[in-house]
């Protein structure tokens, strides 16, 4: 069509629509749309991608990559973490089915499992974090389908024995999906391990930035592939583009973000071990840490978050070294640059299986500051809590 023989209202629609001659960029090209146009009419029906909801370019770019990085046939993408946890749940499950659930699940998701799900007609039950899989398969009827997982445990550090539990899982036809957001892909291989699913908060490490949301869901199995597909389609999730830009942005520097977190943990991490004030640290990568020989064998690195165990003091005396520290900040999250603080202890109580520490526990997720730094203001934080306590 000529569209100099069109009026101006016409032309100022149709101008700049040119689909050719774009130049080459090292990126993919971000494509923003709801309308996908179908070249004839044959395809309105025939073909799947049809609608900008199901995704463009920069979600299936992002969506490969993700396969990449978890060993994976396919991923699929979601508006959050925990929309990916819950979503897989959803996804795989139907009423009567039952799940096993490790008690140190993230938080949200388990009041997600005890709430609505429970109300779709699908329990849950949950395992101490170092039950063994022959202890964890006694639980398991003839209902149960799906054992959730999360290694180590995002407040408390237990590592399981993915491995073993995979495989026991695996012989008696139930399904297992992890929580690999600690793992973030590149320090632990779950689908090699032999998980069915391995689930992401993109939203920490992969996004790096602590400025997006975003969660994936990858699987080796077509048949799980496929569910997790009707799943989005007739839910209606998606992730919009300019969000999968930024975490395909962070996902090209986690691999050197991740070896300077797990150096600057170490350190902060070998140094707090050494502080009278300190009960433990929950590092899986310190000697003698609880699940150490684990990580050591199933892990290719550490990361920036663990644990620490306060020597006993009131929450008041916690909460004044919290308060003291200057170069933490307060914050419910982890996998961004920056080094973050929370004690943990308020959390803890929803727990089934009581974990007793010893001590008030406090989770540090150390950034990409220089870790002297951040030892001298954690050495004048504890200053602050022994007078505390
Ligand atoms: C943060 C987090 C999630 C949830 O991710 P969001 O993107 O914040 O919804 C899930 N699991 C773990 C272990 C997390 O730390």
């Amino acid at each position: 069509m000529d569209l100099d023989k069109l009026s101006r209202t016409t032309r100022l629609i149709r101008a700049g629509a040119k689909a050719e001659a774009r130049l080459k960029t090292v990126s993919p090209p971000l494509q923003r749309g709801s309308t996908v146009l179908l070249p004839d009419a044959r395809s309105l029906y025939e073909r799947q991608d049809t609608y900008g909801r199901l995704g463009l370019s920069m979600q299936t770019a992002l969506a490969e990559a993700i396969a990449e990085l978890e060993g994976a046939k396919g991923a699929r993408l979601f508006p959050s973490g925990l929309a990916a946890s819950t979503g897989v749940l959803m996804a795989l499950l139907k009423s009567g089915d039952d799940v096993l659930m490790v008690d140190c699940i993230y938080g949200p998701t388990r009041r997600f499992c005890d709430g609505l799900l429970k109300g779709y007609g699908i329990p849950t039950r949950y395992f101490p974090a170092d039950a063994g899989p022959e202890a964890i398969m006694a639980l398991a009827g003839p209902a149960t389908r799906l054992i959730m997982l999360e290694s180590p445990g995002s407040l408390t550090f237990e590592i399981q024995d993915i491995p073993a539990i995979a495989a026991l899982a695996r012989s008696r036809g139930i399904a297992t999906a992890i929580d690999n957001t600690w793992g973030a892909g590149l320090l632990f291989d779950a689908l090699g391990h032999g998980v069915d699913v391995s689930i992401q908060a993109l939203t920490k490490y992969v996004g790096g930035h602590s400025d997006v949301f975003m969660g994936s869901a990858a699987s080796n199995d077509p048949a799980i592939l496929a569910k997790l597909d009707q799943y989005l389609r007739d839910v209606g999730v998606s992730v919009s583009p300019d969000d999968a830009y930024f975490m395909l942005r962070g996902l090209r520097t986690l691999d050197v973000r991740l070896e300077r977190h797990g150096q600057n943990a170490l350190a902060v991490a070998g140094w707090l071990a050494d502080q009278p004030l300190v009960r433990r640290v929950l590092c899986p990568g310190l000697a003698g840490a609880p699940g150490h020989d684990l990580w050591k064998r199933d892990f290719k690195g550490l990361n920036g978050l663990f644990g620490v165990v306060l020597q006993p003091g009131p929450p008041a005396a916690v909460e004044a070294f919290i308060d003291a520290l200057q170069l933490f900040g307060l914050g419910f999250s982890w996998g961004g640059f920056e080094s973050l603080a929370i004690h943990c202890d308020p959390q803890l109580k929803y727990r089934p299986a009581k974990t007793d520490l010893g001590g008030p526990l406090v989770r540090l997720h150390v950034g990409l500051e220089d870790p002297a730094d951040l030892i001298a203001d954690l050495a004048q934080a504890l200053a602050v809590y022994a007078p505390a306590r």
